[in-house]
């Protein structure tokens, strides 16, 4: 090894210059790692005193927390074995702030390439590193806007292509949960009587699953997105039950001008909780953004799809009733006979006529029979037990599709009909018009008819069968006879050709 040349007083002191008053700090170990000499950049960056350093381990007396335990591994190793190390590291001054620092630690060696030391040459990289989180921060963000923006191009396709509201609820709370990751809420939606709003979706669990006040939300109150905990002035909606922790956004949900729901946004606390505080405010901004795009997205989707459900219940419905008209009907039966015929199951249909009608019309009036027929519908609807369907076919002409009943089974429930429509009775005027009465004949698929033509066609015998024997009564078809059912049709019209003339 060549020896190092001596150096002159006037190279020593310009070297001594160098060191004082280089920015850098400089620190020297033995090898054993322990302090043995500081600049005075040292004292200025860390502020600890020369002497307060020495005899100690830089390590014990500048990390701390946030210090990365991997570097610190390798700084260490590399001390072992001697070798130069450059890294980047979190220190802490004398009065506990966090700094970073490039570390640059070489060994040295004598003439004789004995090792002798440690020099760490330290320089501050804390703005850099701000900047650097500031970047990475920026770019996580940015990618998690892109990320956002994709799905919600995505739910909103799906939202659009949403055929029942059941389908869109099910979108909302799935779609909901991966584009507001960090929060919970639901979707209400206000009841038909509109004094309530129902909890129809959450995600996250989130919502109560109780209803909504309407005058119980500020953001309902005041006809426009409210968010809890971002102003100085904070007052929370009383259908929040218990004090927030954290913000919570409320968006009226406007369809064709009019609220329909409220989507609720509740902000995860512990997620918040980690965050700086400006990165919480901007999180807050965000989230609120979203919400309310996801929103319009919402409105706009319900608004399409009630308006297609109205459209096609225009066209299935009977406007008098209300109850499904004989297209539906038809559909419908045709539907339920494949079934049953496929799965072997029985299926049933009860038709129904009011008694003596022209006669009622002709006493009292179109108007009066026409309030008839509702209260009729309303009682047929209501008394149909699940499963079966109340469908008026035209006029006075009502029919029951019973799936999965026999015409035992049918007979029963059409008894009960007859007597739910044998007790209305409805104001009319001052007085009350006469209570009216109806007969019901039922048939069964197979016995022998096989068609929707076959089954309305025996239905109607079995009904005509009810009508000859004194009408406000229930006749099964008679499966096997069905001469017998043609000479009672006969007997009827001969029996009305008597009474008209
Ligand atoms: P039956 O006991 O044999 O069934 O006698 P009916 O008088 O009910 O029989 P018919 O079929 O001859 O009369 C049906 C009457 O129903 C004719 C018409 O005046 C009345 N009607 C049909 N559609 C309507 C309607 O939409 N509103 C009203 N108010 N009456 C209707
Ligand atoms: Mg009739
Ligand atoms: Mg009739």
């Amino acid at each position: 090894m060549p020896s190092t040349p001596e150096l002159s007083p006037e190279e020593i002191r310009r070297m001594r210059l160098v060191v004082e008053h280089a920015t850098d700090v400089i620190v020297l170990t033995d090898t054993d790692g322990l302090i043995t000499w500081t600049n005075p950049a040292f004292t200025k960056l860390t502020g600890f005193s020369g002497e307060e350093a020495l005899g100690q381990k830089p390590g014990d007396m500048l990390q701390g927390e946030a210090t990365c335990q991997t570097t610190r591994q390798q700084i260490s190793e590399a001390l072992k074995s001697r070798v130069p190390i450059t890294t980047e590291i979190v220190n802490y001054t004398k009065a506990g702030e966090l700094y970073w620092v490039e570390l640059n630690i070489i060994p040295i060696y004598d003439e004789n390439g004995q090792h002798i030391n440690f020099m760490s040459i330290e320089r501050e990289i804390s703005e850099r590193k701000d900047m650097e989180f500031q970047q990475n921060l920026q770019a996580m963000q940015d990618k998690a806007r892109r990320d956002e923006r994709r799905l919600l191009s995505q739910i909103g396709e799906w939202l659009h292509a949403c055929k029942s509201v059941d389908e869109l609820l099910d979108v909302i709370s799935s779609g909901l949960a991966k584009l507001l990751p960090g929060t919970s809420g639901g979707l209400f939606l206000y009841s038909n009587s509109r004094d309530v709003l129902e909890d129809v979706c959450r995600w996250n669990s989130g919502a109560t699953g109780a209803a909504i006040e309407p005058d119980d939300c500020w953001a309902l109150r005041r006809g426009r997105s409210y968010a809890y905990g971002t102003a100085e002035l904070n007052y929370a909606c009383h259908h929040v039950t218990e004090e927030p922790t954290a913000p919570y956004i409320c968006i009226p949900v406007i369809a064709h001008g009019d609220a329909i729901g409220l989507l609720h946004v509740a902000l995860d606390y512990m997620a918040l909780h980690e965050a700086r505080q400006p990165e919480q405010e901007a999180e807050i901004i965000i989230k609120r953004e979203l919400a309310l795009t996801c929103a319009e997205q919402i409105s706009l989707a319900l608004a399409n799809v009630r308006l297609r459900d109205e459209l096609r219940d225009q066209s299935v419905r009977d406007q008098l009733t209300g109850l499904f008209n004989r297209r539906w009907f038809l559909e419908q039966c045709r539907r339920e006979i494949q079934y049953a015929q496929r799965h072997k199951s029985p299926f049933t249909l009860i038709a129904f006529d009011v008694d003596h009608f022209k006669a009622f019309n002709d006493n009292y009036g179109h108007d009066a029979g026409d309030m008839v027929l509702r209260e009729v519908g309303e009682a047929l609807a209501s008394y149909a037990t699940t499963g079966s369907t109340a469908c008026r076919l035209g006029g006075e002409e009502f029919s029951v599709i019973c799936p999965g009943m026999d015409s035992a089974a049918a007979a029963d429930l059409a008894e009960e009909l007859r007597a739910a429509i044998a007790r209305i009775s409805i104001s009319y005027g001052a007085g009350k018009l006469p209570r009216i009465t109806m007969s019901a004949g039922i048939a069964q698929l197979g016995q022998p008819a096989n068609t929707v033509q076959d089954l309305m066609k025996t239905a109607d015998q079995a009904l005509y069968e009810a009508k000859r024997l004194g009408r406000d009564q229930v006749a099964i078809a008679n499966a096997d006879d069905p001469l017998e059912d043609m000479a009672a049709e006969l007997q009827d019209m001969s029996d009305k050709l008597r009474d008209a003339s």
